[in-house]
């Protein structure tokens, strides 16, 4: 994380005691205020991953005394993207801020606070009117709830020309409260859930480190992670996130995308196949898979209508009717990595994982495909990209007895359990 962006989390972690205004540069190339409370001591490095204790029992000592949260990492988490009016209601009191402090108010009980575009590319939250972002801090135990999810982290409100976006500040630990109960089933075994929150952890801290130049570093959907705020935490997903505090997973002393999935269907397959992009890292290289076939997902039937495929085989520059797909290229697990799709105009191989996108057929493991009328039948195994941890497979290691380390050593081979630090 660059010095700008850390110097921001820090400020938004400080906003609470901000009391004197004056100004700094901050990530989004605008001011932010500076406080006359003692700031913390300026990073001169990244986090980095320290490998832990290989040893169970060192390892359960380092878990178990959480840190404090003065120690989290501030995650930015884009919630509202580019609306023109919502509402927030507040529990309790809230201060609510310009970026420079020249306007503040504060308001000392719950109610609704409006959010809405203003002319001039300003935005108005309550009766303050901006062009700058602007900051609503919860006091206390205030939180803050929007479209019927409740937030308990600062919220920066960020106008532009015609809308306005809204990101959550919010501990590291905290976030992941609201990010596995929507990844993992919160009744799996707690060995899973483990498993589930240093993946999720990892992936998060590696955002970060790849986002600092801009205003946030998660989507709260499917394109990061699931995310519904952090408010309430059943006791599964604590004690996972909790038992597994700071730890994080890193190949060669690097942090790197734990990318993760439903069900890979018999075995994973190297990332190059969904991300041609991503590092070709041995984590990310594929293994076998043996725990996943308990699932409903680990079979499936699956019709899409012709006129989805249809619109992809269009985007594709072929035109006319679909005549017929075809797995031209496979995985050894047996994964098509390629299709060849054919209509009345010609025929085109592609990407397996760009079909998969754009139709939203479960798996690219693809054992059967029938062209109907107007129906393209698929069978096949897995559900997801079938890249790094299967889900499913994890669910069936931790009933299996499998520790959570043991299964992050088996779906991201060669990578090592660290302390971020
Ligand atoms: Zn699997």
């Amino acid at each position: 994380m660059k010095f700008s962006a850390w110097l921001c989390v820090g400020l938004a972690l400080l906003v609470n005691a901000c009391a004197v205004p004056s100004a700094r540069t901050n990530a989004y190339g605008g001011k932010l205020p500076t406080v006359t409370a003692k700031l913390p001591p300026e990073p001169t490095h990244l986090g980095r991953p320290s490998v832990l204790e290989e040893d169970e029992e060192s390892a359960q000592a380092n878990t178990s005394t959480p840190k404090t949260k003065k120690q989290d990492r501030t995650v930015r988490v884009l919630i509202v993207e580019n609306s023109k009016s919502t509402y927030i209601k507040h529990s309790g009191r809230v201060n609510i801020y310009t970026q420079d402090l020249s306007k503040k108010y504060k308001i000392s009980r719950g109610g609704t606070l409006s959010v809405k575009t203003h002319k001039n590319a300003q935005v108005q939250v309550g009766t303050l009117t901006s062009s700058q972002p602007v900051i609503i801090v919860p006091v206390d135990a205030t939180t803050l709830e929007i479209d019927k999810v409740v937030y308990t982290g600062t919220l920066y409100v960020l106008p532009s020309k015609t809308s306005f976006s809204i990101i959550e500040y919010t501990p590291l630990e905290n976030y992941l409260y609201g990010v596995l109960p929507y990844e993992m089933h919160p009744t799996w075994a707690l060995e899973a859930l483990k498993a589930q929150a240093v993946a999720a952890r990892t992936y998060t801290l590696k955002s970060i480190e790849k986002k600092a130049d801009e205003p946030f570093d998660l989507y709260a959907d499917v394109r990061s992670q699931m995310y519904k705020g952090s408010t309430t935490v059943q006791d599964s997903i604590k004690k996972a996130v909790d038992q597994t505090r700071g730890q994080v997973l890193a190949y060669k002393g690097e942090l790197f995308y734990t990318y993760y999935h439903g069900n890979c269907g018999g075995g994973t397959d190297h990332v190059s196949i969904w991300n041609q992009k991503a590092p070709h890292i041995k984590p990310l290289a594929g293994n076998t898979c043996k725990f996943d076939t308990h699932s409903k997902s680990y079979t499936f039937k699956q019709d899409i209508a012709k006129s989805t495929v249809e619109r992809f085989t269009k985007s594709q520059g072929l035109k006319g009717t679909l005549k017929s797909i075809k797995v031209a290229k496979k995985t050894g697990t047996g994964r098509a990595s390629y299709l060849t799709l054919k209509t009345s105009g010609g025929s085109k191989t592609v990407l397996c994982s760009s079909f998969r996108a754009a139709t939203g057929v479960r798996s690219c493991k693809l054992t059967k495909i029938t062209t109907g009328s107007t129906k393209v039948h698929f069978e096949g195994h897995g559900y997801g990209h079938g890249i790094g941890m299967c889900q499913d497979g994890a669910h069936g290691m931790a009933k299996q007895n499998y520790t959570y380390k043991q299964i992050l050593k088996h779906y991201y081979p060669g990578s090592t359990l660290s302390q971020f630090r």
